[in-house]
């Protein structure tokens, strides 16, 4: 019998399994196709290859425009991608490597019953593990839209999108999430026609609206054909068969595009039916979310969840934090790691990087708060580089009573390094006199950190004067 039976090889299930070996349990591992999960196989570690490859030809457009002449024989995209699915592979054995003393079954992994995990090859049952505990791990899949099918060939998911052999000419992406502008940014700068279509009234819907006008202008200025307030429509392929007709609402407008590929980026469903979940008596709510404590314990006591499958913010990160948690919940450590709060990061050029509260969550709960920014613009780092982000800012919220920092985001070069400075001052509760305390280095992009606080104090250094 193991200590532990792991369902899923994803950042959730993968985690908590090193770290339960760690502890000194016998675990074992149940995983339907590759280790890594949509992270490493189709999501984090593939569009971060794609998007640094594009970033480093947009540098080379930048550098001619301060002067740096050259030219580029040509773009050949499927060696690019190869070297994409080097970084999976590379990540795939990195995993493996970790999970050398994890006993991993591949199969598609059922409950039987609170100690038993069934292993099936082809709908067929081929092993039985038995277990103390067992862990739920098996993530989300990508969400079908109505019209749309996935066919694998025309209308991709992210999977089979990351699993081409070359790029298309042109593509429609529907959904302008996180994913949705990351590829789009990603595939105009390397010279595809892309449509990105979002059906709500800006891009980045989760995001204030600030920092989203920020991050569409730019990727218009790469080239995007946004359309927002716009419901995409399958209509068919082209009589030659080599493109897809999507008809677009616009209001009362009518617009017709043909694109080689559509690529839906329209949300995730949780990976939680089948899984024999319910017979058992674990709790899921009406999306198939599981329900559990800060413990990462389900309703049933010897059954933990942790990643996607227990609800947002979908992230690997959180996903790494929850398998921890989980591990460290059955070793029986009494005081857990707190769940968040999570940072995130949107991977467009410029990036954005989130933490805790934005404007729009911090007023619907009614609290009382100041928001203060500080531009790029008077940013010496960021004026000093050829890729320089004018209309990037950061901006806090610090709650009136307390001078606690609610929040932050950050528009610009760098975001996505520079926020885990604030995501460190929020995880520690500190107020702005605390956190005034820090030295930044000059001219660093980390250097908003302090100019930000100093504008919160009320004593600004670099930024504009009132
Ligand atoms: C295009 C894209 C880009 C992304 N970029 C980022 C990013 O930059 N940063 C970030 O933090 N997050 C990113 N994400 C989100 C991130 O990939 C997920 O949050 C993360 O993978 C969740 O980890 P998980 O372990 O919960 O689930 P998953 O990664 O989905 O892993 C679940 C695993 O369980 C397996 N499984 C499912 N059912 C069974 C079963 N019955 N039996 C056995 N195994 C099963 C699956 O095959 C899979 O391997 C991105 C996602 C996408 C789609």
């Amino acid at each position: 019998m193991y200590d532990v039976i792991v369902l899923g090889g994803g950042p959730a299930g993968y985690v908590a399994a090193v770290r339960l070996v760690e502890k000194g349990f016998k675990v074992a591992l149940v995983e339907r196709k590759y280790l890594g999960g949509e992270c490493t196989n189709w999501g984090c570690i593939p569009s971060k290859a794609l998007i640094d490859l594009s970033n480093n030809l947009y540098s080379l457009k930048a550098l001619s425009k301060a002067g740096l002449s050259y030219s580029i024989e040509r773009i050949d995209y499927s060696r690019l991608l190869k070297h994409v699915e080097r970084a999976v592979i590379k990540s795939r054995e990195g995993i493996k490597y970790l999970l050398s003393d994890v006993d991993v079954f591949y199969g598609v992994g059922r409950v039987k019953d609170v100690n038993t995990v069934e292993v099936l090859n082809n709908s067929k049952v081929v092993k039985e593990l038995t277990g103390k505990n067992i862990v739920v791990a098996t993530g989300t899949e990508p969400n079908v839209i109505p019209s749309f099918k996935f066919d694998g060939e025309r209308i991709l998911s992210n999977r089979e999108f990351f699993e081409l052999k070359s790029f298309p000419n042109s593509i429609a992406i529907i959904g302008a999430g996180a994913i949705g502008c990351e590829i789009s940014s990603a595939l105009a700068k390397l010279g595809v026609e892309v449509h990105l279509i979002e059906i709500m009234n800006k891009i980045l819907p989760e995001v204030d609206k600030d920092l989203s006008d920020v991050v569409h202008k730019h990727l218009v200025k790469q080239g995007v054909k946004i359309y927002t307030s716009a419901q995409a429509k399958y209509e068919g392929v082209t009589p030659d068969g080599k493109e897809v007709i999507v008809k677009l609402s616009l209001g009362s407008d009518l617009i017709e595009l043909k694109v080689e590929k559509v690529l839906i980026a329209a949300g995730r469903k949780y990976n939680t039916s089948g899984l024999g979940l319910e017979n058992v008596g674990v709790e899921l709510d009406s999306k198939g979310v599981i329900s559990v404590n800060e413990f990462m314990r389900t309703t049933v006591p010897n059954i933990y969840a942790a990643g996607d499958v227990t609800g947002p913010p979908l992230l690997a990160h959180k996903a790494f934090r929850e398998g921890m948690i989980v591990a460290d919940a059955i070793a029986g450590v009494k005081n857990p790691l707190p769940r968040g709060p999570i940072p995130m990061v949107i991977y467009t050029e410029p990036e954005v990087g989130l933490v805790g509260l934005s404007e729009t969550q911090a007023s619907k709960a009614g609290i009382a708060y100041k928001v203060f920014k500080f531009p790029f613009i008077a940013l010496g780092r960021d004026y000093a580089s050829i890729k320089s982000t004018p209309e990037g800012f950061v901006k806090i919220l610090i709650e009136e009573n307390t001078r606690k920092m609610l929040g932050a985001a950050i528009v610009g070069n760098a975001a996505s390094e520079v926020i885990h400075l604030f995501g460190m001052g929020l995880t520690l509760g500190l107020d702005l006199t605390e956190l005034r305390k820090v030295v930044t280095a000059h001219p660093t992009y980390s250097e908003v950190f302090s100019e930000v606080v100093n504008e919160a104090l009320g004593e600004p250094l670099h930024g504009p004067r009132k």
